[in-house]
């Protein structure tokens, strides 16, 4: 965070995140279903006054994809946490100190975790991450059985659960089907291994609609949920979710010029500094405002403008161009314009060093 430091809060944008309305999302979807709720922080980079309003809100634990937001979380909250994005190597000792459970796929893997907790006389407890159709992390299905007496034989490993997670690459949605081959395995493993396996861990934010309707087996013990409490929308649908709140976060830049500007380029055209090759609608002069916001900031195709009237047109890595010219009111050098992030931008800003957060 070198860059940050550097500069104040005040000259950056700033990511406002409502803990209230956090711990209230959390709330609502803990009622709602059956299985526990493990509140997802990689949306806004593990920070733990998040994670602490997730927990008031009854989460039973926290996850986060990065071991270094893991450690970080394990100084400041009182709970179980869970590694989602298995380790690189150099990583597991960190995993197996600050770790209670992490999300596993390969031998490799299992055995370096295997050699930290014996060095540090700890078990890690691992669940083993199937692929049951979206095709990123996981065991395919049969090839189960083999990596589970790999698991088995380890010595500082425990077999705590298994895992499954769709939708995040492919988009695949989940269904009493895929998760059902998950729970198919969880019988297998339990028969091998003579015991109860404690976490059945199906899925995330798009599995609670299945869950709320009581449609995901019952031996489904976990849901890891992240989107669905700090933004109350649907990943599979960008749709809010019934009764939660989709307004916890925003995120506000600084209007660093605003001018009357024709709407389409003028000149012959090649590719942005991006690659990409942007469509302009000419609309004639229209009074357009750069704010100090850009894509190493954001993902700025996935900001909504707050205030009426406001459009995103483009962006670069370091300015966005909005069209105001039909917004209410002036819009000034030096005002501060609030944005909607959907999870792409928030993920984002919250991980980026130009852009301050700040948790009320
Ligand atoms: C990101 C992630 C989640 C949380 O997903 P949401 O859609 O934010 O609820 C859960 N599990 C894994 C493995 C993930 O990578």
């Amino acid at each position: 965070m070198s860059v940050a430091t550097a500069v104040g809060e005040a000259e950056r944008p700033v990511l406002r995140i409502d803990s209230e309305a956090i711990e209230r999302n959390a709330a609502r979807i803990v009622e709602r279903i059956d299985p526990e709720v493990v509140g997802v922080t990689k949306g806004v980079c593990g920070d733990p006054r998040v994670a602490r309003a997730m927990l008031a809100g009854g989460a039973a634990g926290i996850a986060d994809s990065r071991v270094a937001n893991l450690a970080r979380l394990r100084e400041h909250v009182d709970c179980d946490l869970l590694l989602l994005r298995a380790p690189m190597c150099a990583e597991c000792p960190a995993v197996v100190e600050n770790a209670t459970w992490s999300m596993e796929s390969e031998a490799e893997t299992l055995q370096a975790l295997s050699a930290a907790a014996i060095g540090r006389e700890l078990v890690h407890r691992v669940l083993l991450a199937i692929d049951v159709g979206d095709r990123r992390e996981g065991i395919l299905p049969e090839h189960f059985e083999e990596f589970l007496e790999t698991a088995i034989d380890l010595p500082g490993i425990e077999v705590a659960g298994l895992a499954t997670h769709v939708g995040s690459f492919a988009g695949v949605v989940p269904t009493r089907e895929n998760v059902g081959r998950l729970v198919t395995l969880v019988e297998r493993s339990e028969k091998r291994l003579g015991r109860r396996l404690p976490v059945v861990s199906g899925g995330s934010t798009n599995a609670l609609a299945l869950a709320a309707a009581g449609d995901l087996p019952e031996r489904v013990t976990q849901l890891r949920v992240g989107e669905g409490i700090l933004l109350g929308t649907n990943p599979a649908t960008g749709e809010a979710i019934d009764g939660l709140e989709t307004d916890a976060i925003e995120l506000v830049a600084e209007v660093i010029e605003s001018k009357e500007k024709p709407s389409a380029p003028e000149g012959e055209r090649g590719r942005d500094a991006f690659g990409n090759e942007p469509a302009f609608e000419g609309r004639g002069v229209r009074r357009r405002a750069i704010v100090a916001l850009g894509r190493l900031d954001c993902a700025v195709e996935a900001l909504t403008p707050l205030r009426e009237g406001i459009e995103v047109v483009g962006a670069s890595s370091d300015h966005a161009v909005l069209d105001v010219a039909d917004a209410p009111g002036s819009v000034e050098v030096g005002d501060r314009l609030a944005f909607r992030p959907g999870y792409a931008a928030l993920a984002r800003a919250a991980a980026a060093p130009y852009v301050a957060v700040e948790v009320g």
